[in-house]
């Protein structure tokens, strides 16, 4: 299990339906230091880890520091490309090769709005 430390990229990142929050858009209670909510965030937010916090990848691979997200929804692995041209980057295919050791299949969600599906081969 790893720490989030001082990455806030799921508080960008995902669709906070209990606040409006739309996806890819700063949530109107982040700041520098985190959530100014914490104690009685939604409970999306309090339900929500990665996979990189889950697990005991590698701290190059924290969402912040790859440009690269990854999480298990109800049924897919979704990634997503937190910056430009990180897709394609060496610590992508490192987590790319990891998830697709466990999910036959991974829907991705590109930094310009692209999506699609990476299949194991
Ligand atoms: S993206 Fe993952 S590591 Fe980053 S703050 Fe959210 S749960 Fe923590
Ligand atoms: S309410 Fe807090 S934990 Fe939830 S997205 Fe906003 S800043 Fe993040």
């Amino acid at each position: 299990m790893n720490n989030c430390g001082d990455c806030r990229e799921c508080c960008v990142l995902l669709n906070i339906h209990e606040l409006n929050k739309a996806a890819r858009e700063p949530c109107q209670h982040l700041c520098e230091t985190g959530c100014t909510i914490y104690e009685t965030r939604p409970k999306t937010c309090s339900d929500f880890e990665c996979s990189w916090l889950i697990s005991d990848w590698a701290g190059s691979l924290r969402p912040d520091l790859s440009g690269i997200m990854v999480a298990g929804f109800s049924d897919y692995l979704g990634l997503f490309e937190i910056r430009e041209g990180c897709l394609t980057s060496d610590e992508a295919k490192t987590i790319i090769k990891i998830a697709l050791g466990t999910f036959k299949h991974i829907r991705y969600w590109g930094f310009d709005g692209t999506e699609g599906t990476i299949r194991a081969t």
